[in-house]
């Protein structure tokens, strides 16, 4: 969507954006989306949590995916995915943002929807709460906890 967005664009800018800030936009999103996962599959690695691969080819493009338990993790930047927290609209050009942000929100609950009939956990966390210590040690305990709820269905299954 994003490349074709681009293709789309005259010169590949948004209108009325000036290119400093689409760069800036840019760089921001692709930067801390990076700084984001690291810190996320850092914490996965230390609580010894295993059996997961990343970039899942599955819709919304999932961040974590764990397919033995079909638990799937979003990290979702809070620009981007429009935290109500912390995410704002740009002053500048602000309907067109409004309407991409609005946008993302409701691909990610129709993600969210159409992983969720195929059978799938969908589990979403916060850029702002994988920055914070204490809430990204909250997130990894329940995820610690449905793995354990998953795995005895399954015993019982037996
Ligand atoms: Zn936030």
């Amino acid at each position: 969507m994003e490349k074709f967005l681009r293709q789309a664009l005259p010169d590949g800018q948004f209108p009325d954006v000036s290119a400093t800030r689409s760069r800036t936009m840019a760089a921001i999103r692709g930067k801390d989306n990076r700084t984001t996962e690291r810190k996320f599959r850092m914490a996965l690695v230390r609580s010894h949590i295993r059996g997961w691969t990343t970039h899942a080819v599955l819709p919304g493009r999932p961040d974590i995916l764990f397919p033995e338990e079909k638990i799937v993790i979003f990290l979702d930047g809070c620009f981007w995915h429009a935290c109500g927290r912390c995410g704002h609209v740009p002053k500048s050009n602000s309907v067109f943002w409004t309407r991409k942000l609005e946008g993302t929100r409701r691909r990610d609950r129709k993600n969210t929807r159409n992983l969720r009939k195929q059978g799938f956990i969908v589990m979403r966390a916060w850029e702002h709460s994988i920055r914070n210590g204490k809430s990204l040690h909250q997130f990894i305990k329940k995820l610690q906890h449905v793995r354990r709820l998953i795995s005895e269905a399954h015993l019982q299954k037996i």
